[in-house]
């Protein structure tokens, strides 16, 4: 035996590794849970229907690449995509990572806007890669030449953009588009709550990869699928990265169903969700915030001492999720949106907790 102990894991640890933060926000239960952007209507009927109805799946491998479901996402999309033009995967999280993986070897560079989704750093980082935050423009656009001077092997981008709510010009993606040296991501995350799509770039552009979810306007965060839109050959470099068996038995078939007889459930919550938005805004703005014009289904509203106002929320069972010193913003929350007797409440506790 040798005298000395074995090395740790850290010890054993990439170079670098140990500047990678987990991700691990204060997810502890609330009453009232508006932190994380999910569907607060619930799980749509037929997919609750199919997941109870298919657990006999579960003992073998789901499909390897779920065929079924990128034709039916090919169907929801319209707009001649076609099932080769998908990729999916276990949360559009599996998918982003997946492409970083598929094009930027260790030391590449990655462009994201600052602010944008807190994960990308993390899978900057995870991936070896260097990450060149841009700051966004003015009216929390992209800033595109920003964004190009950083010569990226990737350029990410988000519209609308989380934790902003706001949605890129499509002046500005344009001009990414094309002039970007290396892939272009477009987070779509919350299309579904926007007026304008970037889905079309995607036949335009063999380089441009445009991510969706269903965690979000599908109510299916915890079944984890997610799916990338882009090029036949783009798509099929992902899908390597991502490997087989992503998407698991429960979560294909609820899939299908939320895409199929649950599709009018779904817009009807998503024009819901909309209405509630404007109106929260303008119940916001009464109290003297200012939000952020959000196109997607939470919104950000800037306010001295967001960490402190979250604990007290927290105290009346309400959970936001509080930032910190955004870039051009300064500190905010981020408040999703849900039915309204849940806004409701938040609004009085507001009122309550900032003496308006
Ligand atoms: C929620 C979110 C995702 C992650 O979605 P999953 O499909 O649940 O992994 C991706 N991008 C943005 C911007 C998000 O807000």
């Amino acid at each position: 035996m040798p005298d000395r102990a074995p090395p740790t894991a850290d010890a054993l640890a990439r170079p670098g590794y140990d500047e990678i933060t987990l991700y691990a926000p204060n997810r502890a239960p609330a009453r009232i849970d508006l932190s994380d952007n999910t569907n607060l209507w619930g799980i749509p009927p037929a997919a609750d229907r199919a997941i109870r109805a298919g657990t006999a799946a579960v003992t073998r491998y789901p499909s390897l690449y779920a065929d079924a479901l990128k034709s039916a996402l090919a169907a929801y999309l319209g707009g001649g995509t076609l099932p080769e033009m998908i990729v999916t995967g276990c949360g559009s999280d599996d998918v982003l990572d997946a492409a970083i993986r598929a094009f930027a070897a260790p030391d590449a560079a990655i462009a994201f806007p600052d602010p944008s989704f807190a994960m990308i750093p993390i899978f900057a980082r995870a991936n070896g890669l260097a990450a060149r935050p841009v700051p966004l423009a003015p009216g929390f656009d992209v800033d595109a030449a920003g964004m190009l001077q950083a010569r990226a092997r990737i350029t990410y981008l988000c519209s609308p953009n989380n934790p902003t709510g706001t949605a890129f010009s499509r002046a500005a993606l344009e001009r990414v588009v094309a002039e970007a040296p290396g892939i272009v991501i477009i987070d779509e995350a919350y299309a579904e709550f926007a007026p304008t799509n970037a889905l079309d770039l995607t036949r335009r552009s063999p380089r441009v990869l445009v991510a969706r979810t269903m965690s979000k306007a599908f109510g299916l965060a915890g079944l984890r699928v997610g799916y990338g839109i882009g090029h036949p050959a783009l798509v099929a470099a992902v899908e390597k990265a991502r490997g087989p068996y992503k998407v698991n038995a429960l979560a294909e078939r609820a899939a299908l169903a939320a895409l199929g007889e649950d599709i009018g459930w779904v817009r009807d919550r998503v024009a819901e969700a909309i209405e509630n938005r404007e109106r929260f805004v303008a119940a916001l703005r009464t109290l003297g915030l200012a939000p952020l014009p959000s196109a997607a289904n939470f919104v950000l509203v800037p306010v001295a001492g967001a960490a402190e106002l979250d604990r007290r929320l927290r105290g009346r069972g309400i959970a936001v999720r509080p930032f910190e010193r955004v870039p051009g913003v300064g500190d905010a929350l981020r408040i999703s949106i849900g039915p309204w007797e849940l806004l409701h409440e938040v609004l009085d506790a507001l009122a309550a907790e900032l003496g308006r």
